[in-house]
């Protein structure tokens, strides 16, 4: 992309009404606009960012066997009625009336249609286990929508749900839902800590969260430090082996971590006391089991081995796809502006040309352009007649982890500068191996 041909809004002044600084960078770099209290327009930068975020939990889901769909955002009160949801979820609900005068509602999560859609299906144990999610927005009418995208009213959000005959198959999508969620965060160069939660309005008994530190999240988190020293990395995990995700479960969850929701002071003061930390977090996902609760409300039964009808066990299981790029930002940014990790990067590389018109200069940019798309990257060229420090200033503010400065006195000498937005310096090299070195760094993301 040509910067002169893109649609980026930078803002100078810092705007006033935001609070912190994943949402002043988020309205800076031109990502989003806010449209109403709580409801944003994702600009083009925001929404190239949003989409790699999106991809990275469809590929994670789908490494994990769950199937993709999609269910409408306006739904009809009758099924929630049947939960009993539609009066137990109260003000949070924006509930709407069609032409005929119908109860209708902007869907804050989909127990109830997925189950729906299960019950009318599915009548066998054999077709069991089976998952399904979708990526879809979601509305909830919070009392106080703030922090940009971190609680919106609209928003993003991956919603999962597995039906399965009993609570051990139910507990191994649990398990599994949690192995494919660290493998999600890691993926966007984040550190999320599942902790005991409380489950709140969806019931049911298990749950977690997985929560971000940082010192502006809404909740109270206290864990023990040992919990930060783990890493998924690149194991390889088979996710239909019981036995695997049950261990790395374990692994993950019985250190002490924790909301103040479940928060218990005995058990936290049995850890050492070196390791014992209060802070804040960002939550960025939530599994649940539930076993039959809606299975039951609902009537969802299969024709269990024996013949007989039994209610099918279920979880949820969901992901804040557009609080993880305030996320993100809070985990990864210092005071000029956002640093993205290249996995949820918008563009690979900037490319700075700091003399535009110079005839050397834009044909070393144009080639630099060309070999990076050809080898399947996605620079950002900066190829508006600009000071250098006006456009430098740009690349820092929106973060791209890598940029080439292109010059005419470093093309005297064959070189250019390759400068990581994260460390700040530079290595001159000839333009050649800065398209090479740039294409392995991303040959790893
Ligand atoms: P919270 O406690 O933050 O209100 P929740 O527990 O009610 O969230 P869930 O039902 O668990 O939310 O939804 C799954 C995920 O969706 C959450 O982990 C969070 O990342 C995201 N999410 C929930 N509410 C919002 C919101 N208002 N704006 C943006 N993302 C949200
Ligand atoms: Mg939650």
């Amino acid at each position: 992309m040509r910067m002169s041909r893109y649609f980026l809004p930078v803002l100078k002044e810092t705007p006033s009404e935001a609070q912190i600084v994943s949402h002043r960078y988020m309205l800076r770099a031109g990502m989003i606009k806010q449209s109403s209290a709580g409801i944003y327009s994702w600009l083009p930068l925001g929404y190239k960012v949003l989409k790699k975020i999106e991809n990275i939990v469809h590929e994670e889901q789908a490494r994990a066997g769950h199937l993709p769909m999609l269910m409408p955002t306006i739904q009809s009160a009758d099924l929630w009625r049947e939960s009993g949801r539609y009066d137990d979820y109260g003000e949070e609900m924006l509930r709407i009336k069609d032409r005929h005068d119908r109860d209708m509602l902007f869907t804050p999560t989909a127990e109830e249609l997925i189950t729906d859609i299960f019950r009318a299906h599915v009548g066998s144990y054999k077709d069991l286990p089976l998952t399904m999610y979708q990526i879809q927005w979601k509305f909830r009418d919070e009392v106080r929508p703030r922090f940009g995208v971190m609680r919106g009213r609209e928003f993003y959000m991956k919603d999962g749900y597995n039906f399965d005959l009993t609570k051990e198959d139910a507990m191994h999508a649990y398990n599994r839902h949690l192995v494919s969620y660290l493998r999600t965060y890691e993926r966007m160069g984040l550190q999320a800590i599942p902790m005991r939660a409380d489950s709140g309005p969806i019931g049911g008994d298990d749950t977690h969260e997985f929560l971000v530190l940082a010192d502006t999240g809404e909740s109270e988190v206290f864990y023990d430090s040992a919990v930060t020293d783990l890493t998924f990395g690149d194991r390889e995990i088979d996710y239909d082996n019981v036995e695997q995700c049950a261990g790395v479960m374990e692994e993950f969850t019985t250190k002490y971590a924790r909301t103040d929701e479940t928060h218990d002071e005995a058990l936290f003061n049995a850890i050492p006391e070196a390791r014992r930390k209060t802070a804040r977090g960002i939550e960025v996902g939530q599994i649940f089991y539930f076993g039959t609760k809606y299975s039951e409300a609902m009537k969802a039964t299969v024709q269990g081995p024996d013949g007989k009808p039994v209610p099918v066990h279920m979880g949820s299981h969901g992901i804040g796809v557009s609080r993880l790029l305030g996320a993100i930002i809070e985990a990864s940014h210092d005071d000029k502006g956002i640093i993205w990790p290249e996995g949820v990067t918008p563009f690979h590389v900037g490319i700075v040309n700091l003399k535009q018109g110079d005839d050397e200069a834009d044909a070393a940019c144009e080639s630099l352009y060309k070999a990076l798309t050809a080898l399947g990257l996605e620079p950002l060229y900066d190829d508006r007649d600009e000071r250098a420090g006006g456009k430098f200033a740009t690349m820092d503010l929106i973060g791209l982890p890598w940029r080439i400065t292109v010059g005419p006195r470093g093309l005297k000498n064959g070189v250019v500068e390759l400068t990581s937005r994260r460390t700040g310096e530079s290595e001159e090299l000839s333009p050649e191996e800065a398209v090479k070195k740039v294409a392995a760094i991303y040959d790893n993301h």
